[in-house]
């Protein structure tokens, strides 16, 4: 018997916005605990919250970067549970009328792509922050009432392959609408994964299983081979799957039981009393529409069109937005689109995966790299001397000058300096002169070995050539 899994996602991304949904708290990440917080956001009986407008702003341009339509007509709702990180006993979401529904992505991995349908995006509010320490728990209200949103998928998901390119995928693309900064590190942005297995060709959902909050694309990856190996092992013995939360384990790799799944009703919403529905018109909506930055998918083929970029070079630059944005700072300063992509992909980013760090961290500046560029351009220096300079750039972040200076690197190709240091060579050596002129011309070789020899290799030798040609045959 052959299984298959199903798999929908429920992605939670905190929205960039400077204060919190519902007040003007900050929403810093790293402050000291309980310093970001007032009577709304801690829940005091008596207060009044009121929308932050960039919220609904922010979750309108993720909509419309992931194909949704932005419903005119949306409403708060009252999720009401009970926990210590809930200071109000609710968390106030969006229920049946969410802001943005019926998008989709399209997923390739490998040579299949797959359109994963969103159901819906709806704002809501994050939760307090339980810290755990030996003397007991402690909480920090600094994230309560910071802006969310959920992004919950169809169960179109086939395989841990595809939910990590999706989730990547949703990632980029709210990277560059600029919405959230998606540092998982950080928690801005978390995955919740929905999963059932089935006989590979049955209609039917099996019973689904729940994992929340995992917090990286590694742990989404192998908290869903693990469900999936586990739920179909139990099927294979003749067990029943319980729907139920589970949460996933990092320290021994497994996922265990949270508690028994709780539906819609268990949460009693209702609507918000406090707050007044998002109510959105065409011109408000047309003029976000216009205010979005270039999507991936637009600039891939602008990549292809306008700086003859291949459809992989494109491809890879625009999968990262961050990326991207050094490529395109590098093109401010110089002026070769396709040297700068080759730089970027093959030697750059050798660098960066070999030390197993991200283009955010790097120390190198796109201004630095555009500068070493347009120095190979100018014959200032040899490709192969950059790939030093720019090793030691990546190691030290000492700028391209300061390692072309220190390291003497810098190749000769003033042809009035090269042409004294011909000439000498010439002298001195009459005879490999005299077998050229006889039509040896393996002579020129020997010739050019000796200026690079004695200028350490700094000699231009596209240069050099020239030069030798035009003595020789003069
Ligand atoms: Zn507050």
């Amino acid at each position: 018997m052959k299984y298959e899994m199903v798999i929908g996602l429920e992605i939670h991304v905190e929205l960039g916005t400077k204060s919190k949904i519902f007040c003007s708290c900050s929403t810093q990440f790293g402050n000291k605990p309980n310093t970001n917080v007032c009577p709304v956001c801690l829940g005091m009986p008596g207060v009044l919250p009121v929308l932050n407008e960039k919220v609904a702003e922010y979750a309108v341009k993720a909509g419309l970067s992931l194909n949704c339509e932005i419903a005119k007509f949306s409403k708060l709702d009252r999720k009401n549970y009970f926990y210590p990180d809930l200071p109000k006993a609710y968390q106030v979401s969006q229920y049946d009328l969410p802001l943005c529904i019926g998008g989709y992505l399209d997923v390739s991995v490998g040579e299949e792509t797959t359109r994963v349908g969103i159901t819906r995006i709806h704002i809501e509010e994050d939760a307090g922050k339980l810290v755990h320490t030996q003397d007991g728990t402690l909480i920090d209200y600094n994230r309560c009432g910071v802006p969310l949103i959920e992004i919950v998928t169809e169960p179109d998901i086939r395989s841990a392959e595809q939910a990590v390119e999706f989730a990547k995928s949703v990632r980029n693309i709210l990277l560059y609408a600029k919405v959230s900064d998606c540092k998982m590190q950080e928690g801005s942005m978390r995955f919740d994964v929905n999963l059932s297995v089935r006989e590979q060709g049955a209609k039917q959902f099996g019973t689904r299983t729940e994992m929340k909050n995992l917090s990286s694309f590694k742990m989404l990856q192998k908290a869903i081979e693990y469900e999936y190996a586990r739920q179909v092992k139990a099927v294979k013995n003749g067990e029943r799957i319980i729907q139920q939360t589970r949460r996933w384990d990092e320290t021994n790799n497994v996922s265990v039981v949270l508690r028994s799944k709780e539906n819609a009703h268990d949460y009693r919403y209702f609507p918000e009393p406090d707050l007044l529905p998002v109510v959105l018109n065409d011109e408000v909506i047309n003029s976000i529409k216009t205010s979005m930055p270039e999507m991936p998918k637009e600039k891939k083929q602008r990549y292809i069109s306008q700086l003859s970029l291949s459809e992989y070079d494109a491809g890879v630059l625009t999968a990262n937005s961050q990326l991207c944005e050094f490529y395109e700072n590098i093109l401010k300063e110089f002026n070769d689109a396709k040297t700068a992509a080759n730089w970027v992909i093959v030697e750059l980013m050798a660098l960066i995966n070999k030390s197993d760090t991200s283009i955010e961290e790097i120390k190198i500046t796109a201004s630095s790299m555009a500068q070493l560029l347009n120095f190979i351009k100018d014959g200032k220096i040899s490709g192969k001397m950059a790939k030093d300079v720019l090793l030691e750039m990546f190691e030290t972040g000492s700028s391209e000058d300061e390692i072309v200076k220190s390291k003497g690197l810098s190749q000769i190709s003033d042809a009035g300096e090269l042409e004294k240091i011909i000439d000498e060579i010439l002298k001195n050596n009459q005879a490999s002169v005299n077998d050229y002129h006889l039509g040896k011309k393996q002579a020129m070789g020997f010739l050019v070995g000796q200026v690079m020899r004695a200028t350490k290799g700094a000699a231009n030798p596209q240069s050099v050539n020239e030069i030798l040609n035009k003595k020789l045959n003069n």
